[in-house]
């Protein structure tokens, strides 16, 4: 295998526009929060163990376990903020330029923030960070509603939070998604939720087509949404690869994650080459650098590694990225400059 992930670790010009910010806490982060709560943490060995999937995970519930320690430190709103600060900084550091982290404010509201207050709270954190920003560097928050049974309120409550900040012209919260539990909560159960987004004119991603098929997608797609999170299995359907190609959605993968949660078994087995090959337009994300100990260059790297991709394919993954992204469409010219110009200065290929 020949391996690319020095020229890729070498860009300036990265993206993540799909990451989750209680999956990618780094351990130093995590430390941290957990002094401040009087928590004891034994050893690095013992974070790993508690933070990352063990390479036996069977399934995405087992995955979703690893959320619950972040998600306990994250109950404040200085924990939230400074979480918020130290993703960002550690992303400038690997060189990502623009990122979309994301959150689901309902699960942080159980030491009494309201989910205004943790939204807030979140927004407070990207302008602390913007003293790591480089000049052309742009980062956004995307609110998560819940799959769940009994939430039906918190993700309405969710849905009116986003209508105050999106379009407003600050650009932090940019859009809104729906996570979890895939198999256990069809998409169909979400469609009032998403219908009242839709109508207020909130842009917004859906997980989907991950650990359900096809049937997921679609329906997600039916309420509107403009981007899939994960979305790989829209390859066991033709008629759905036709349709993101002519809607021009982007799908937002994440090839580890997908491995950790045995939606793959190899990553020879992934898909991203047909889904290439039929024209949809794909990017390339880390979902939870930490639970899947990986980065994006590292994502990047397996995929190019594998499928044996040119450096002008990886340099269409990251435009497909600022194309799809939810920021504003200045922002995007000077992300496009930004890529063409970097990615020309590492790998000396222009046009
Ligand atoms: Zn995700």
């Amino acid at each position: 295998m020949n391996s690319n992930i020095e020229w890729i670790k070498d860009l300036n010009c990265l993206t993540d526009i799909h990451v989750h910010l209680d999956g990618s806490l780094s351990y130093e982060t995590v430390k941290y929060l957990a002094r401040l709560q009087k928590i004891d943490i034994e050893s690095d060995g013992e974070l790993k163990d508690i933070l990352s999937v063990a390479p036996d995970c069977r399934n995405l519930n087992e995955y979703l376990q690893k959320f619950e320690f972040p998600l306990k430190l994250l109950q404040t709103r200085e924990a939230i903020r400074y979480a918020v600060c130290e993703l960002i900084r550690e992303q400038e550091r690997q060189g990502i330029i623009y990122s979309e982290i994301r959150f689901a404010p309902q699960l942080h509201t159980h030491k009494g923030l309201t989910q205004k207050e943790v939204v807030e709270s979140a927004c407070m954190g990207v302008d602390d960070s913007r003293k790591y920003w480089k000049t052309y560097s742009d980062h956004n928050l995307i609110l998560c509603c819940m799959r769940g049974d009994d939430n039906e309120a918190l993700n309405y409550e969710t849905v009116n939070i986003a209508r105050k900040y999106v379009g407003k012209g600050n650009g932090t919260v940019v859009a809104l998604d729906l996570a979890g539990a895939e198999g256990l909560y069809p998409t169909d159960m979400f469609s009032g939720i998403f219908r009242e987004a839709y109508l207020s004119g909130i842009p917004f991603t859906i997980h989907a087509g991950e650990a359900a098929g096809v049937e997921s997608m679609k329906c997600a797609l039916d309420l509107g949404a403009r981007r899939i999170g994960h979305g790989i299995r829209a390859v066991e359907s033709d008629d759905m690869t036709d349709y993101l190609v002519k809607n021009n959605i982007c799908l937002e993968l994440c090839p580890t994650s997908n491995l950790n949660t045995r939606i793959y078994q190899r990553i020879e087995d992934y898909p991203v080459t047909e889904l290439i090959e039929k024209g949809v337009k794909v990017t390339v994300n880390t979902d939870n650098m930490t639970v899947s100990d990986t980065n994006e260059a590292n994502e990047i790297a397996l995929i190019t590694d594998t499928f044996n991709l040119g450096k002008r394919s990886v340099r269409q993954l990251i435009m497909n990225s600022v194309e799809t992204s939810f920021t504003d469409e200045s922002i995007k010219n000077r992300l496009r400059a930004m890529v063409e110009m970097n990615f020309a200065q590492v790998t000396g290929i222009r046009g």
